[in-house]
């Protein structure tokens, strides 16, 4: 017997993938604890389970699963609009050390944590953002970093993947005079606890990820630990792959990124490779031969200056791309769906490139392909958790099965997702968030945001 009926709605499954997937007009999902346990017509489904203690009227919506991204920090939020000044950001090298890790990270605390992985899950999920894969960075909030992140991620109601980076760069010392392996053993401490807390194949929620910042901020004993603690978890890596200029790499070791790490065992299909921007064909080989997934980050990318990953390729070859976002810029996943579906055309002169389906699968099936979690979610299917999405698409044109995939590179805003389940649980109801307070969430964002940007100098 289901306990929820969704029903009325254009039921878009993405059942095997976006382009194969069943649209199905006034159609309806019967869910069952936290699993979907049918899906078909409305007529059908509401003889099959009539009389349910609760149902949706999802009539002029679009009902699909919810949007994974697969790369993000959202401590990085404390960082949104902060007046720095900019002159001194010349290069992604600038802009890594002085705003990712100068005036960011290694001011993060415990507290801004809490708050900012509040704010940056409530405004993911109200726009559609069920699944995340979350790297934590802060070398001064450990240890207990990661504790405060999951706190924040359980009490909004998200799905998450979760890690710390494991780095041997010690705060305000530059990485070219002097690293440290010890920084990293805490680094794997912290992931450990998580682990313990939230296995990696933990039937809940959350579940543990080890982070690994890069192949240039470990040595390449680490990079060795990293796979041996992974094969003993039994968990994946998440790590920063070439999203600096590769001659900084070959400067260092002779070799590229992916080159050393293929040589210290790391790589596996178990490895989410993040941004891989640049990287030649050998790279790629590398990549595809180790079944590496890829998180490709375009918008942050482009504010960095790093160039323009070669996804079309990937994804002629058979890597497995997914789409991530850093928490840099809004939280709406309808802004990443729209640059990542744009941005190859325009950088390869060639509007064939990555049609709207195939747009749509960086966040669903290929995302969740990214996680180990194909059969748990991305698409709506029986047996698979109900994270699900009711849209009311705010349209000039109807929205028809002929019409729907389109729409999400075309017109579809993150505001226009109305109601949000994860795991059968209703965490978003007509636009407002039923599991934490929005406006308490926020002031506390406020609070922490104004703590760290003081620690900058600056006055607010
Ligand atoms: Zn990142």
């Amino acid at each position: 017997m289901a306990d929820l009926l969704i029903t009325g709605g254009l039921v878009v499954t993405c059942e095997k993938d976006v382009l194969s997937g069943q649209i199905i007009p006034d159609g309806a999902v019967a869910v069952r604890g936290t699993k979907i346990l049918e899906v078909g017509g409305t007529a059908e489904l509401v003889a099959k389970y009539n009389k349910l203690p609760r149902s949706i009227d999802a009539s002029g919506c679009i009902v699909m699963p919810g949007f994974i991204i697969t790369h993000t920090h959202m401590p990085y939020v404390l960082g949104h609009n902060m007046p720095v000044d900019f002159s001194q950001l010349q290069s992604f090298w600038d802009m890594l050390q002085k705003m990712g890790w100068e005036w960011l990270e290694d001011i993060t605390t415990g507290e801004g944590i809490y708050a900012a992985s509040r704010y940056a899950a409530v405004k993911m999920l109200k726009s559609g953002t069920t699944t995340v894969c979350e790297m934590v960075e802060g070398p001064n909030a450990l240890p207990g970093a990661l504790s405060h992140s999951t706190r924040a991620i359980e009490e909004v109601g998200l799905r998450a993947q979760v890690g710390f980076e494991v780095t041997e760069r010690i705060p305000g010392v530059s990485i070219l005079e002097k690293m440290d392996p010890a920084r990293a053993e805490k680094g794997f401490l912290e992931n450990l606890e998580l682990l313990e807390r939230y296995p990696a194949k933990g039937e809940g929620r959350i579940q543990g990820r080890l982070g690994v910042h890069t192949a240039y901020t470990n040595s390449p004993e680490t990079l060795k630990a990293a796979r041996k603690f992974a094969d003993q978890q039994g968990c994946g890596i998440q790590i920063h792959v070439a999203e600096i200029p590769r001659a900084f790499l070959v400067e260092k070791y002779g070799k590229s990124a992916p080159q050393v790490l293929e040589e210290t065992g790391l790589l596996g299909t178990d490895v989410l490779a993040v941004h891989c921007i640049d990287v030649d064909d050998e790279d790629l080989d590398i990549l595809e031969r180790n079944g590496v997934k890829v998180a490709h980050t375009p918008m942050t990318n482009s504010l960095g200056g790093n160039g323009v990953a070669r996804v079309p390729e990937m994804l002629e070859r058979g890597i497995n791309v997914s789409l991530g976002h850093d928490c840099f810029f809004t939280l709406d996943t309808s802004e990443y769906i729209r640059y990542a579906y744009l941005l190859h055309k325009a950088h390869n002169a060639n509007p064939m490139l990555l049609p709207p389906f195939q747009a749509l699968d960086l966040v669903l099936g290929n995302a969740a392909r990214a996680l180990g979690l194909e059969e748990r979610i991305g698409s709506l299917s029986p047996g698979k958790r109900a994270d699900i999405l009711i849209i009311r698409p705010d349209s000039p044109t109807p929205i028809a099965p002929a019409s729907a995939i389109s729409y999400f590179t075309m017109t579809f805003l993150g505001r226009e997702v109305e109601t949000v389940l994860v795991d059968g649980q209703v965490v978003v109801e007509k636009g407002r968030m039923r599991t934490v307070d929005e406006e308490e969430v926020l002031q506390n964002c406020q609070e922490e945001a104004k703590k760290l940007w003081r620690k900058n100098g600056i006055d607010v």
